[in-house]
């Protein structure tokens, strides 16, 4: 066992119920529902050493509820109550500031998402003194946005997975995989694995899991977001995390420094993504024009992969007989893991869907169905484990 309940490798011939490919959160979360049920055979397979090296362990760890599509307000708003439970929100309000061009964008968000409020321009001072008067033509302010612990948003998964007999193996990659009669062989660097169904949830990879299993992609691009954190002598750490709404840059506290980005979205091959310099220098520079801050010296940068689907909402569902995606989260997919895991382990197990607040439940998993990319042959093919 490894410091992440991991098992050690040799080749093996495991058999199981489900198989968990990818070891970021999606497929953390969803081991972690699974095991509640209890009596299944689960294995999560990763292939880096550790749990959460990609994506999932460079995020910006924010829960804001006017983010996004619809679909990810209400699977957001839809994954609040679990994340309450567990302790795992911080309060820290979002400040969206639009530029004049974008005031009717952030007007019309405002109608739209009630957790959303105008701020006058004497709030928006006495919540971050430090933007420049007459920056931004409009502002809003999300009272109930929060800072999301999403390592203990991970562990509250990886102990749900253990405690339930899920086996998390970790340096073990999936290397193609095939269906025969009612189950996938899948040949891994573990071993042979056979299983009812596979869950791909292998995040930027998730395209190029479903080509080594013979399935069709589903064009997901992952794009690089780079993050900085740079000495801010001024900075309070109750101010509010301060967005763009135009995406062109956020910032706020970390530690007595700033967490900043410049919200870029560059299209990558799923890699181990760094922080290009002049990704970071954009962050200083947006987040210098919009504050007083003239901040200058970065302590350290990171990089990591959002991928998206061609709609921008995540994957959900069946493709094909046995083969069920989790994928596709963006920039949302730890704010949404609590909501996404349990209708995802709802579709593995064909139970009923449990209930969300928001949209009906029905149209939410169509919305997010894996059958609405139009080159997909049969979009209502499911499988049980
Ligand atoms: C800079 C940045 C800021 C973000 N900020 C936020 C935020 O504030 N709030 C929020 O909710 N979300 C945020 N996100 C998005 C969030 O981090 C992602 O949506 C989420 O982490 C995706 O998780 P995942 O499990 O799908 O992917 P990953 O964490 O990348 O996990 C996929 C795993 O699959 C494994 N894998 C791939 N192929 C194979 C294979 N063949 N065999 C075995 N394993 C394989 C990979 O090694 C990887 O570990 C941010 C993302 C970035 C980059």
């Amino acid at each position: 066992m490894d410091a992440y309940g991991g098992r050690s490798h040799g080749a093996v011939d495991l058999d199981l119920d489900v198989a968990v490919v990818g070891g970021g959160i999606a497929g953390v979360s969803v081991a972690g529902e699974l095991a509640r049920r209890g009596g299944l055979r689960v294995a999560v397979l990763e292939r880096e050493k550790q749990l959460a090296y990609h994506t999932s362990g460079r995020s910006a760890a924010a829960f804001l509820e006017s983010y996004g599509s619809p679909e990810i307000r209400a699977l957001t708003q839809a994954s609040r109550a679990t994340l309450d439970e567990v302790g795992l929100l911080h309060p820290r309000p979002l400040l969206w500031l639009a530029p004049p061009a974008h005031a009717p964008e952030l007007a019309a968000l405002v109608e739209a998402e009630p957790a959303l409020r105008i701020a006058t321009d004497d709030e928006v001072r006495a919540r971050c003194p430090v933007i420049r008067p007459g920056w931004a033509e409009l502002s809003a302010i999300e009272d109930g946005a929060q800072d999301l612990d999403v390592a203990g948003l991970l562990e509250h998964y990886r102990r749900l997975a253990v405690a339930g007999g899920v086996t998390v193996h970790t340096g073990v990659s999936l290397l193609d995989g095939s269906r025969e009669a009612d189950r996938w062989v899948l040949r891994t660097s573990l071993g042979r694995v056979r299983a009812r169904v596979v869950v791909n949830a292998a995040g930027a990879w998730a395209d190029d899991v479903a080509r080594r299993c013979g399935q069709r992609a589903l064009g997901l691009v992952p794009y690089r977001r780079t993050i900085a954190v740079v000495s801010a002598p001024s900075v309070d750490r109750s101010w509010p995390l301060v967005a763009d709404v135009a995406d062109q840059f956020y910032f706020r506290p970390e530690g007595d420094g700033l967490l900043i980005s410049p919200a870029d979205e560059t299209p990558s091959d799923p890699v181990d993504a760094r922080p290009e310099t002049e990704d970071v220098a954009l962050a200083l520079e947006r987040v210098n024009a919009a504050t007083t801050l003239n901040l200058r010296h970065v302590r350290t940068t990171w990089a990591g992969l959002r991928t998206f689907a061609p709609d921008r909402n995540p994957v959900v569902g069946f493709s094909e007989p046995g083969f069920c995606w989790l994928a596709g989260q963006g920039g949302y997919g730890m704010q949404t893991a609590p909501a996404m895991a349990a209708l995802a382990a709802a579709v593995v197990l064909d139970e009923p869907p449990p209930p969300l607040p928001g949209p009906p439940v029905t149209s939410l998993l169509a919305a997010l169905s894996p059958g609405r990319f139009a080159a997909l042959a049969d979009p209502a093919a499911h499988g049980r484990a």
